[in-house]
């Protein structure tokens, strides 16, 4: 391989979506740079900044002008997480790629491992925390529940516990890039390519600097994509939920019946009317609300707009498509 292919095609590409992490990107640097150069590969970093509202994109060019080596996208706005993600892995070169957080809770230092357990023949390595330091119960609680019952109800097993951070082959960032959905949930696309996969266990740290980018609001609708971008179980539930309502419904209406006839007793339930309307409507709510839901991701599909835009990237930025 000749020294012109050697920097087009880098051994390894480390994709890192950053928002707002203006305090850890020079310490994200110096740990990531250290352990990239023991490993003795070729590599690039490409930071794709996802619209940070504070001085990140500055130290981003910073880094970038010193070193060739370490890319960077820049929307002007806010895209999502995800969305930074999938345009990394649209310009990455590598052979292999990491794709990690920011804000140093993935610990650069995990990349060796990472990279050992891929040359030993494995497309996917994920990282999977033992510990999570520093985060409240609530989020650890509710992040475990719901991987569980999203293993439940679909057909692809998402590896528990373990957030985004992981080594892909270039085979499998290709086969993601054939799929076209606009609602990315990475974690479920890429256990559903089926590639070989093994794990690597670390302790995740608590966030250094800055808080999080990860409000309740888009927890909850980062979930929800997760749902319904591989699952059609809440739409089962709503009908199996219809069928059961109209049945207690006609046996009620049956008693009702029973009692005025028979019994010649009308029952002056003011009170069971209202609790069962109410119960019988927040359960249409919902069930508009999941329907809503898949509504919408088809919606977003069928708009067929960019994912992204690029407003300002490093130069000698050489476009990914011959992959
Ligand atoms: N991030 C992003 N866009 C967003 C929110 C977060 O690119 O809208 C980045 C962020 O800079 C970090 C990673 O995604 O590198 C994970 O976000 P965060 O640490 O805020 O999430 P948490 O670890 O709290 O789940
Ligand atoms: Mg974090």
């Amino acid at each position: 391989m000749d020294k012109k292919t050697n920097i087009r095609t880098p051994d390894l590409s480390v994709v890192i979506p950053i928002y707002n992490e203006q305090d850890s990107l020079f310490e994200l640097h110096n740990r990531l740079k250290h352990t990239l150069e023991n490993l003795k590969v070729s590599w690039e970093i490409l930071l794709v900044n996802d619209g940070s509202k504070d001085r990140s994109i500055e130290i981003i060019r910073i880094l970038s002008q010193r070193d060739e080596r370490i890319k960077y996208l820049h929307f002007n706005r806010n895209f999502g997480h995800q969305i930074a993600v999938a345009a990394g892995l649209d310009h990455a070169q590598g052979k292999a790629i990491v794709i990690m957080d920011g804000d140093l809770q993935d610990p650069p230092e995990l990349i060796p491992k990472l990279y050992a357990a891929h040359r030993s023949g494995h497309d996917i390595v994920g990282a999977r925390r033992k510990m999570r330091k520093g985060e409240t119960a609530f989020k650890t609680s509710t992040a475990r529940l719901f991987y569980r019952l999203l293993n439940q109800i679909t057909s692809v097993d998402i590896p528990l516990d373990t957030g985004d951070f992981r080594l892909i082959s270039r085979r499998v960032v290709n086969t993601l890039r054939q799929m076209p959905e606009k609602t990315k949930f990475f974690r479920g696309q890429i256990a559903w390519t089926g590639f070989p996969s093994t794990e690597v266990l670390f302790d995740r740290d608590e966030r250094k600097y800055g808080k999080t980018g990860y409000p309740l609001w888009k927890m909850m609708r980062f979930a929800m994509d997760g749902v319904t971008g591989f699952s059609t179980a809440p739409l089962r539930l709503v009908t199996q939920m219809g069928f059961l309502f109209s049945f207690l419904s006609f046996l009620i209406i049956l008693y009702a019946g029973y009692s005025h006839f028979i019994l010649e007793r009308t029952i002056a339930g003011w009170t069971s009317i209202v609790v069962s309307t109410m119960f019988i409507g927040g359960v249409q709510l919902i069930s508009i609300g999941i329907l809503g839901n898949y509504l919408s991701r088809i919606h977003r599909n069928v708009q067929g707009r960019p994912l992204y835009v690029i407003t300002e990237q490093s130069e000698r930025f050489v476009l990914n498509s011959e992959f």
